[in-house]
């Protein structure tokens, strides 16, 4: 495979942007080699500057579940830009994609639109915190809601004693703040709120975590959470970015029978076009501006062309929920077919699943918790991830990441992946 114009394009992109990209885990840094610069994108394809094709498991990140270059999408992006691509004042169709929003999710009785899931997730913080007059959060080590800085945030070694600014520039003032616990782990969450009673606004938590590798939140920990948030009057967030209209239609809450009090959504909900989108019951909503006294808002915030594309994407699914099954199928047939042949050669590999989320673990144990994340063997990720490169697959370039299905991989498509992964396998652990 040949990747000239890739390396050419990236040489002069590493000059002009830092690291060459517009979001760090598109360097490729974390698997040692130079990212491919994506040209066009079909169906379950991704096509480089160099006419490469890859069978692409990234699927953007999450929002491309009817696979890349969708005919309904694309025309509801055509029909909608021969009407002005944006005007700064309200639409109907921010009302309608609201409402789908509200039919689907458990809970959600106000939405309020923005542009991304950072956006989302720091203005539901601020909602959350304006609401109870407190000024603590509550997120947990592993989980990711975007580049805020009240949320860019480690436990250091002692938990709860005192936290670590993930990057320069978070200021140790802020992040006094969050409070970061274990996920899948109650009782360290009990043990933070009886230290700060009566101080905590919100725990934030993704219910199915993607950011250390798919791990879902087990049903004790989620209603354990529910339920201390309701006894100490504390908002529960969930962050649907990933698993919100992926996982379920309702997102997690299908599978966890919890509703949350604010739930953060993002790219999905606009089929690919930059959006977020938080929101809850209309009692915590109605405090926001202009409504209330809570301020945010946003120039760009219900673009109509991401409006448009997010009401068809949301409309068709909520109209064929054979998409869930498919991907059901379609995730459970390639676990199983590759569960085989780690046990055929009792591979020290785990894989984690929820639909069509899953990751490849390169551990011996369970993942459940983040410190079974980082006890994964990445140098054997990195490994895996260039030999099925090799292959004309596109893995996420990261073990902390999920692999994402969407349903234009065809039996085919999986069946060429289950080969590739015993190819790769039996060569980074020389088993014939
Ligand atoms: N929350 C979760 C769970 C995410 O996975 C992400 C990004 O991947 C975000 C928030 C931030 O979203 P965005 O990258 O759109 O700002």
């Amino acid at each position: 495979m040949k990747h000239n114009n890739s390396e050419k394009i990236f040489k002069t992109a590493q000059e002009k942007m830092p690291g060459g990209v517009n979001s760090p885990v598109r360097a490729f840094q974390n698997v040692g080699v130079n990212p491919p610069f994506i040209k066009r994108a079909d169906k379950a394809y991704v096509y480089d500057e160099d006419d490469n094709k890859y069978l692409d498991f990234i699927s953007s990140w999450g929002p491309m579940i009817l696979g890349h270059n969708h005919p309904l999408l694309r025309d509801s992006l055509n029909e909608a830009s021969v009407l002005g691509l944006s005007y700064g004042l309200p639409t109907k169709i921010e009302v309608e994609l609201a409402d789908l929003m509200i039919d689907a999710y458990p809970g959600l009785e106000m939405v309020r639109m923005v542009n991304s899931g950072t956006e989302a997730t720091m203005s539901a913080i601020r909602v959350a915190r304006g609401a109870t007059n407190r000024d603590k959060i509550i997120k947990f080590e592993g989980n990711y809601h975007g580049h805020n800085d009240s949320l860019l945030v480690s436990s250091g070694s002692g938990m709860l004693t005192y936290n670590v600014p993930t990057s320069p520039g978070v200021p140790n003032d802020i992040i006094k703040n969050t409070l970061v616990c274990e996920y899948n782990n109650l009782a360290s969450v009990e043990k933070c709120i009886e230290k700060y009673p009566d101080e905590i606004a919100a725990i934030i938590v993704e219910p199915i975590a993607g950011n250390m590798g798919l791990v879902k939140g087990s049903d004790e920990f989620l209603s354990g959470l529910r339920r201390l948030c309701d006894e100490n009057g504390i908002l529960l967030i969930f962050d649907e970015v990933i698993s919100g209209f992926r996982a379920s239609y309702q997102g997690s809450t299908a599978i966890n029978h919890i509703t949350p009090d604010l739930a953060c959504f993002g790219k999905i909900i606009g089929g690919g076009m930059p959006i977020g989108a938080y929101g809850g019951k209309k009692a915590i909503m109605e405090q926001v501006a202009p409504a209330g006294p809570i301020y945010q808002a946003g120039t760009l915030s219900g673009n109509p062309l991401a409006m448009h594309v997010g009401k068809t994407m949301l409309t068709y699914l909520r109209d064929h929920p054979e998409v869930y099954d498919d991907l059901e199928t379609k995730g459970a047939y390639l676990v199983e077919n590759l569960e085989t042949i780690i046990k055929e050669f009792n591979l020290p590999i785990q894989i984690n699943r929820c639909g069509s989320l899953m990751t490849i673990f390169f551990n011996d144990k369970a993942v459940n918790y983040f410190k079974d994340v980082q006890n994964c063997d990445f140098k054997a990720y990195e490994q895996f991830f260039k030999l099925m490169y090799e292959r004309n697959i596109l893995l996420s370039p990261s073990q902390y990441e999920c692999l994402f299905l969407n349903i234009m991989h065809t039996k085919d498509d999986l069946d060429y992946f289950i080969k590739a992964f015993k190819e790769s396998v039996m060569e980074i652990y020389h088993v014939s």
